[in-house]
């Protein structure tokens, strides 16, 4: 859609929105400030909400509790799910009731079984399906996988199975820092087999398109909120849907500079959504967004925050030095000038941030 300064709020072009959850809607066991609320807000007016997580480890009823209780509207067939993603594509080329080998958690089995599929795990209560009767491997992250449960899988695939992956994220963010993600223990199984699985859930398409049959929405008037560049933002563009990057999670402005994306809006948080949205505007040797004036001179980046809110310099400062990207300008430049966007934001006062 066309973006457009108006009195309406973001929201209200839009009748659906595709979620991310962790950095968007919570952090951890805590809400985002304002996101529940602001989440009710949106469904109280019509507006159709559905979570897409590359999670496949967790049930969608145990997503949902999590998101009930933290005071946002959510039912376990809210929760769109990487393994429900990856069950759907296998369901579309096997026959009902085909035995898939589940390379993966609870929330594998479970979506393979509600696709129609089974479920099965070759270990001592396969129910004598046996490799034969084994018709492809689903892979997501289950953490009580074994040594030799990736040796089955190695033993299909060879064979020249079909093999879906939920997800190909490299990395799992835990408390204490990043354990391996779904995606290494896939590099696990490529580095062996010389083949790839096909990728279903973020920054890949299949997930958004289970999304949009989920919200019954089309894709002009839906809108993909998430806090990742690499995954939330360049899988809306991948999908043809409109994206809202919001600064509540990990990655900041000189992230953005150096990546290839552009959200069709930057957000403080979700809870923006219900505010009518500032556009940054050029002008004569700069850019302009509500109050504030941003300047280049080369790349050399100067703000003028003026009664401005931080975000509206931050979307000026980032019109500036993307449309500079768009030149060819080098990452690294761009990059450390993006770095005083990043202190911007980071010198706000909660809950702005
Ligand atoms: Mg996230």
């Amino acid at each position: 859609m066309d973006v457009d300064e108006s009195a309406e709020p973001l929201i209200a072009g839009y009748d659906g929105v595709v979620c991310d959850l962790d950095g968007v809607v919570y952090r951890g066991a805590d809400a985002v400030h304002g996101a529940p609320e602001a989440l009710q807000h949106m469904v109280a007016r019509g507006i159709r909400v559905v979570y897409a997580t590359n999670n496949a480890s967790r049930v969608p009823a145990e997503v949902a509790a999590q998101i009930a209780g933290i005071g946002a509207p959510a039912a376990a067939s809210d929760v769109v799910s990487s393994a429900q993603a990856g069950a759907a594509r296998l369901a579309g080329q096997l026959d009902e009731g085909a035995a898939v080998l589940a390379l993966g958690g609870d929330g594998v089995v479970e979506a393979l079984r509600d696709a129609g599929l089974r479920p099965v795990s070759l270990d001592d209560h396969d129910g004598g399906v046996g490799l034969d009767g084994v018709k492809a491997v689903l892979q997501g992250l289950g953490r009580n996988l074994r040594v030799r449960d990736f040796e089955t899988a190695a033993r299909l695939l060879t064979a020249g199975l079909p093999w879906v992956a939920t997800n190909d994220d490299a990395t799992l963010p835990l408390p204490w820092g990043q354990s391996p993600g779904n995606g290494a223990y896939v590099d696990l199984l490529a580095a062996a087999l010389r083949r790839r699985p096909e990728v279903v859930g973020k920054p890949h398409p299949p997930l958004y398109r289970l999304a949009l049959e989920r919200l019954g929405t089309s894709a002009p008037r839906t809108l993909a909120v998430g806090d990742r560049i690499g995954t939330d933002i360049v899988g809306a563009e991948a999908a043809g849907l409109d994206s809202a990057w919001v600064l509540t999670g990990v990655d900041r402005p000189s992230d953005l500079v150096a990546s290839e994306s552009s959200p069709t809006y930057v957000l403080t948080s979700l809870a923006q959504l219900l505010q009518p949205y500032a556009v940054p505007v050029s002008d004569a040797g700069g850019w302009q967004c509500g109050g504030a004036r941003v300047t280049c001179e080369g790349a050399a980046l100067s703000v003028e925050q003026g009664s401005a809110g931080p975000i509206e310099a931050v979307r000026a400062g980032l019109a500036a030095l993307l449309s500079l990207r768009d030149e060819g300008a080098p990452r690294e430049q761009l990059r450390r000038e993006a770095r005083a966007l990043d202190r911007l934001l980071d010198d706000s006062p909660p809950p702005t941030r």
